[in-house]
């Protein structure tokens, strides 16, 4: 592939990457970052390239090449892979779901083991399953782009072992065996450290925890402190770079306990109320966030993008971003719309 990492750097300017570490560590930058914590890969952009997500997986060049429109296509200061988080389930035994569509993000079919007893951690985790072709993937990124962040992404501890029990009895567990929860939790730390450590040496310059199941819309506040704060706090303490914690919802409760994970980096959703995360993340993590991908991004108007966009610089992120993972159905037109806005708001703030 060939290099390319100028486009959008204007002489006096930050790179991406100087920026986006400048805003992780809240100091002063030229003007906020704009990027996506989580997958920006659309339905367009799929036909565009003619790389579904079956291809995208079974290749790292083509992965790469789908990963890589988040900056050369969207405009996203930074770019990463995986799309989805079933890479880590199938290494423990779990059958991917690819969908209906080519276009759709695969998820996982639910086993539904209940104990920990009885499941294995596989043993050289870095070799099975998609995990080699992920790492390809981030090195050829990280040959490509210089001066953008590449991020690798992984699945939070909660949310691999919400996987691997089924999310519907991790629930009803988490009331009757409370203790088992936390044994399968545990089991999950170290091979996901393993893997964001090896995407780390491979050229990742920030590891995504996904953390997408431990959301207090789920989980509610307590569940958090009980049954994921640990775990993400222990896993980013094993993690040798910059951590960025997303977990979906309204997280507006369990900010603070996000906040204790010693992540560098909050990516939060539009339901969490991002004035409050920005008051109690003051010098100990930025908050990335929080447009909204449900509604204004795939079917809003410019001028509603605009509005959400502006919603959430004025409630003082350090980056600007989607709440969650792009939705397919997104025009490309309207992420276009939510980076120019940030652009063109400069370093006035
Ligand atoms: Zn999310």
């Amino acid at each position: 592939m060939r290099k390319t990492s100028k486009s959008y750097s204007v002489r006096g300017e930050l790179k991406p990457e100087e920026r986006f570490f400048k805003a992780v560590k809240q100091l002063k930058v030229d003007r906020l970052p704009v990027l996506s914590a989580n997958s920006a890969v659309t339905a367009e952009i799929m036909e565009k390239l003619q790389i579904f997500m079956k291809d995208a997986y079974s290749d790292s060049k083509k992965m790469a090449e789908l990963a890589s429109t988040a900056y050369t296509i969207l405009g996203f200061e930074a770019v990463g892979v995986p799309f989805c988080q079933t890479v880590e389930a199938e290494v423990f035994g779990l059958d991917v779901d690819w969908g209906k569509k080519k276009t759709t993000i695969p998820t996982i079919s639910y086993r539904g083991d209940v104990a920990p007893e009885g499941i294995d951690v596989p043993e050289n985790f870095l070799e099975r399953g998609r995990v080699p072709m992920v790492l390809d993937a981030i090195e050829i990124l990280a040959e490509r782009f210089d001066d953008v962040p590449v991020f690798g992404r992984v699945i939070g501890p909660f949310s691999l072992a919400s996987h691997i029990a089924n999310m519907e009895k991790i629930l009803r567990m988490s009331i009757k065996k409370p203790k088992l929860v936390v044994e399968l939790t545990e089991m999950c730390i170290d091979v996901i450290a393993e893997y964001a450590n090896a995407m780390l040496e491979r050229g990742a310059d920030a590891i995504v925890i996904e953390n997408m199941f431990a959301s207090a819309d789920v989980i509610g506040a307590k569940g958090y402190a009980t049954f994921a704060k640990p775990f993400d706090r222990e896993l980013i303490g094993k993690i040798r770079g910059t951590t960025i914690l997303h977990i979906c919802g309204d997280c507006t409760s369990i900010i603070e306990d996000m906040v204790e994970t010693g992540a560098s980096c909050l990516s939060i959703d539009s339901k969490t109320d991002a004035k409050h995360a920005v008051e109690v993340s003051r010098g100990k993590a930025a908050i990335m966030g929080n447009v909204d991908t449900v509604y204004t991004l795939p079917f809003g108007s410019e001028k509603d993008v605009r509005n959400e966009v502006l919603r959430s610089v004025e409630a003082g992120v350090d980056i600007v971003a989607p709440g969650c993972a792009i939705s397919p159905l997104t025009p490309i037109g309207n992420v276009r719309v939510m980076v120019e806005t940030v652009r063109s708001i400069g370093s006035e703030r």
